[in-house]
């Protein structure tokens, strides 16, 4: 018997990309899947597909920048489902732009959505876990949380900010049973790079991966928690060697992206 089988998950942003591919590796693992996103069409037909592939699927429409709606949400699931065990904070935009042209409302919308709906979701969570005693909460950060890059000032500082709030979290719920992960994917191929706010061609070199290698990362550190995943294992090079010669990398990523 799977490990994940009966376990119930939330995914936020389960429209398309990484939620999506999520949704669809938990509900493989016999997981209950929730999708929530604003597309609610997009979401039927993620739901259809799950359920043609056999999973137990609910569609909850909503903006996780919403507390009424993520709590509703909530209700919904515990409602039909007795239980939460695995929540996806996956929603989030991207801003390509000079610093210099964010304006503070854009900023505003930006941490609304990558880190404000983030805690939102969290906090609809966890007291369910709490009385479990058991759940996983995997937030979806990003490289660009680990190293900024030119051009993504403001997209960077949400992730960043994610990094701080999940190693919070995770020693604040040490010894609970429920376990908080950071997830840093790389270069994804999913509609983000064509919806999220472009000011300037952003800048690209080096790999690239798919969405479902991302959702099988997700799925493996659900079977076994880990603090921390890197979908592509030589990011972590670039998080450590940030983090111990930040000069030494800002050299090289300028010379990389000027290729
Ligand atoms: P997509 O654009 O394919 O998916 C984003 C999802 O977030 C959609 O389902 C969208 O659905 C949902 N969403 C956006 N805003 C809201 C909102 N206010 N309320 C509810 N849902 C919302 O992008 P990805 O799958 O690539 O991105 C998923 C996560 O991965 C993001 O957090 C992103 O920052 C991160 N990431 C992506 C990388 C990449 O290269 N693609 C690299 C590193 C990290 P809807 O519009 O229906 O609401």
């Amino acid at each position: 018997m799977p490990d994940l089988a009966g376990k119930v998950a939330l995914v936020t942003g389960a429209s398309s990309g990484i939620g999506e591919a999520t949704a669809r590796e938990f509900a493989k693992e016999w997981a209950r899947v929730a999708l929530f996103a604003r597309r609610e069409d997009r979401l039927e037909a993620v739901a259809d597909r799950i359920r043609r592939e056999g999973g137990q699927v609910m569609v909850c429409a909503g903006d996780v920048t919403d507390p009424g709606a993520v709590q509703a949400a909530v209700q919904n699931i515990l409602a039909q489902w007795k239980r939460l065990d695995l929540l996806v904070n996956n929603a989030g935009q991207g801003m390509a732009a000079p610093f210099e042209a964010v304006t503070a409302q854009e900023l505003r919308d930006l941490v609304e959505v990558n880190l404000v709906g983030v805690l939102i979701a969290t906090q609809a969570v966890l007291p369910m876990m709490l009385q479990q005693a058991s759940g996983h909460i995997f937030n979806i950060s990003s490289v660009a949380g680990r190293r900024g890059i030119p051009f993504r000032s403001a997209y960077s500082a949400t992730k960043f900010a994610l990094v701080g709030l999940t190693e919070c979290l995770r020693q604040e719920l040490q010894g609970t049973g429920v376990h908080v992960s950071l997830v840093y994917p790389i270069y994804t191929e999913t509609e983000f790079h064509d919806v999220q706010l472009k000011k300037v061609e952003p800048l690209r070199h080096g790999p690239v991966q798919s969405a479902e290698q991302v959702a099988k990362a997700i799925v493996r550190c659900a079977r076994r928690p880990r603090p921390e995943v890197y979908p592509y294992p030589p990011a972590r090079i670039l998080a450590v060697l940030s983090a111990l010669a930040p000069g030494l990398v800002d050299w090289m990523m300028a010379r990389l992206l000027r290729r």
